[in-house]
């Protein structure tokens, strides 16, 4: 796959954002859309799921803590049938959640209270990776 550098056009890499606060998924989507990518929300992961399946996004964001499943059992389901990117984010410091996130297939974690910079630069570097290895595995 060719790296996707057009702004402001369909060919804008899309980030699927699994979070229920909505005041995080704005700051998140603020911070994504300034630096070009398109935003699609999801306030639960049953939505997600199915978002992750028909809209093909070039990377998920998934938060752990989720209203009605865990996002550890959202991240199994979407691994089922896509090598999509995803970063988990985590209100806790916790090495458990950590360790079963990537034994899952997330592919990085960002712990919560994160800065929208390092959010920003960890979605740049995951969508790059998959460019690169067009998702052979490594
Ligand atoms: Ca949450």
């Amino acid at each position: 796959m060719e790296p996707i550098r057009v702004i402001g056009s369909e060919l804008r890499p899309s980030v699927l954002v699994v979070e229920d606060e909505p005041s995080l998924v704005e700051s998140i989507r603020f911070a994504l859309e300034i630096e070009g990518f398109l935003v699609l929300p999801a306030a639960t992961g049953r939505a997600g799921v199915e978002l992750a399946r028909s809209a093909s996004p070039s990377l998920v964001l998934l938060d752990v803590m989720l209203p009605e499943s865990s996002g550890l059992d959202v991240c199994r389901q979407i691994r089922q049938g896509s090598d999509v990117p995803i970063v988990m984010l985590t209100a806790r410091d916790s090495e458990a959640d950590k360790v079963a996130g990537l034994e899952l297939g997330a592919d990085d974690y960002i712990t919560k209270p994160f800065s929208m910079r390092e959010l920003v630069a960890r979605v740049r570097a995951q969508i790059r990776r998959s460019e690169r290895s067009g998702r052979i595995e490594e």
